[in-house]
C-alpha cells in the first residue's frame, strides 16, 4: 500500500490532523482512538512498513527503538510497576486493521490472557 493511502501516513504527515504525544527522528505516538484500557498507546516507526513481515535486515535498532519508547511512555504513565502489554497484531488472524507497523501499549488495568 503506498504510504499516500495509509491512515497512520496521513496522521504522520498531518494531513489527517491529530496531535502526536510524542515524536522523534524514528518513530511518533498516538493515543488509541478507541482505546481497550486506561492508557492505550500507539508507537509507530515514522517509516511506512506495513506489518512485521515486511521488517528487513537493519529494521532491529528500530522495533528496539519502539520498545524502549513505549518503556518510557509507561514508566512516565505511572504503570511500569503494576504491568502493561506490548501488542503488534500482524494480518488477520491477529486482527490488524492498519497496516502501517504500530506497537500497541496497554496498562492500567489487569489484562487477560490468553487474548480472545
Ligand atoms: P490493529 O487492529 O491494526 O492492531 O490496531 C489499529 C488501532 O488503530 C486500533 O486499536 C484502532 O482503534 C486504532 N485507530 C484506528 N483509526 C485510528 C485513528 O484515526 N487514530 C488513532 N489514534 N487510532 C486509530
Ligand atoms: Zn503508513
Amino acid at each position: 500500500m503506498a504510504s499516500n493511502d495509509c491512515l497512520f501516513c496521513r496522521i504522520r504527515d498531518g494531513v489527517i490532523p491529530a496531535k502526536p504525544l510524542y515524536r522523534d527522528e524514528h518513530c511518533f505516538v498516538l493515543e488509541d482512538i478507541n482505546p481497550q484500557a486506561p492508557t492505550h498507546l500507539l508507537v509507530l516507526p515514522n517509516r511506512h512498513i506495513p506489518t512485521v513481515n515486511d521488517l528487513q535486515a537493519g529494521d532491529e535498532a528500530l522495533v528496539g527503538h519502539l520498545f524502549t519508547t513505549a518503556a518510557r511512555l509507561a514508566a512516565e504513565r505511572g504503570i511500569s510497576g503494576s504491568g502493561y502489554r506490548l501488542v503488534m497484531n500482524t494480518l488477520e488472524d491477529a486482527g490488524q486493521t492498519v497496516f502501517h507497523l504500530h506497537l500497541h501499549l496497554l496498562g492500567g488495568r489487569a489484562l487477560g490472557w490468553p487474548p480472545g
